[in-house]
C-alpha cells in the first residue's frame, strides 16, 4: 500500500512540511501551533525573532543543498516560497495596512 504524501500544513516561517507531532511548534501553554515548526517557534515565540527573510533563505538553502538539491534550484525555490508565508508576507508586501 502506498499512499501519496498528504499535502499537510507547512511551517509559515521556513516552509518545512509539518508531518509528525514533534515537527509542530508550541505555544505558551505547550499547546501545539499549526502554523510553525518546532525549529522556528517554541513556547509562544519565534526562536529567532530578529531573523530576516534573507537569513531564513540562507538557512533553508543550506538545508536543501545538504539534502541534495543544487544551490541555484534551492535559492529559486525559497525565493518563490518564503514571501508567501505568513511570517514574511507583511514584510514582503506593500507595507501599508493590515
Ligand atoms: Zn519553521
Amino acid at each position: 500500500m502506498s499512499t501519496p504524501h498528504p499535502a499537510g500544513p507547512f511551517c509559515q516561517s521556513c516552509g518545512m512540511p509539518l508531518v509528525e507531532p514533534k515537527d509542530f511548534g508550541t505555544g505558551k501553554n505547550g499547546i501545539r501551533v499549526n502554523d510553525y515548526c518546532a525549529y522556528c517557534y517554541a513556547d509562544g515565540a519565534f526562536t529567532k525573532p530578529g531573523m530576516t527573510m534573507e537569513e531564513m533563505t540562507d538557512i533553508c538553502v543550506d538545508a536543501l543543498v545538504k539534502q541534495g538539491m543544487p544551490a541555484t534550484n534551492a535559492r529559486t525555490l525559497m525565493a518563490a516560497t518564503l514571501p508567501m508565508l505568513k511570517r514574511w508576507r507583511a514584510a514582503a508586501g506593500a507595507g501599508a495596512g493590515v
